[in-house]
């Protein structure tokens, strides 16, 4: 068994928060080990409940469709969320929640070594830019201790604001690109002041 089908085995049994109580199926996430690119969601709905699988529902063809606008397919890119099991009724996720699975996710991004982190939604963004607005930084990359993360709109958000369908479908379009010059992106930083305030 790999390290990362070890670990999905150990958060298909976890009990760390009460979300595993309303689970069908834990999902800890998809790709090869080799893969460059992660994306990171929020956390499963209904279908990937069901199936174990992340984003397999209807913000997962759109997302299937914008990677294939890039010439990329699902398998190629590694695809996890911020937490494993479905919250109920799709709430969002409450910061306990977020915590408890903080390790699992940790993990995976250990193993895998992405080259490049795609956050999708806000969760996911915060995971690396805890004060920081999707609407300022959508569509950018930064490098934050030696990671690259790219923040974009969450998929789902488009399919209920579509306005929003044309920022992701451009912000993808620049992950080629983005690839190309990982390493002249400058170390970020957080002005003090700006973190204070919250306002980047
Ligand atoms: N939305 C997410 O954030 N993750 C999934 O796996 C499916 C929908």
């Amino acid at each position: 068994m790999s390290e990362l089908e070890r670990l999905a085995a150990e958060i298909a049994q976890c009990t760390r928060c009460l979300l595993h109580r309303g689970r069908t199926r834990a999902v800890p996430g998809e790709g090869p080990l080799e893969a460059e690119i992660m994306f990171i969601g929020e956390a499963p709905g209904f279908h990937e409940d069901q199936q174990g699988r992340p984003f397999v529902g209807a913000a997962g063809k759109f997302l299937d469709e914008l990677l294939e606008t890039i010439g990329l397919k699902r398998d190629e890119v590694f695809i996890a969320n911020v937490i494993k099991c479905r919250p109920p009724g799709n709430r969002d996720p409450l910061p306990e929640e977020i915590e408890a699975c903080k390790p699992f996710l940790d993990r995976q991004i250990e193993i895998i070594r992405p080259r490049l982190i795609v956050t999708l939604g806000r969760f996911s963004m915060a995971r690396a830019f805890p004060k920081g607005r999707i609407s300022h930084l959508h569509g950018q990359p930064r490098k934050l201790k030696g990671v690259v993360y790219y923040p974009m709109y969450h998929p789902a958000a488009a399919l209920h604001q579509p306005s929003l369908r044309r920022t992701l479908e451009e912000d993808i379009q620049r992950i080629p690109e983005i690839l190309q010059q990982l390493d002249q992106i400058p170390e970020f930083e957080v002005p003090a002041e700006v973190e204070q305030l919250s306002l980047f």
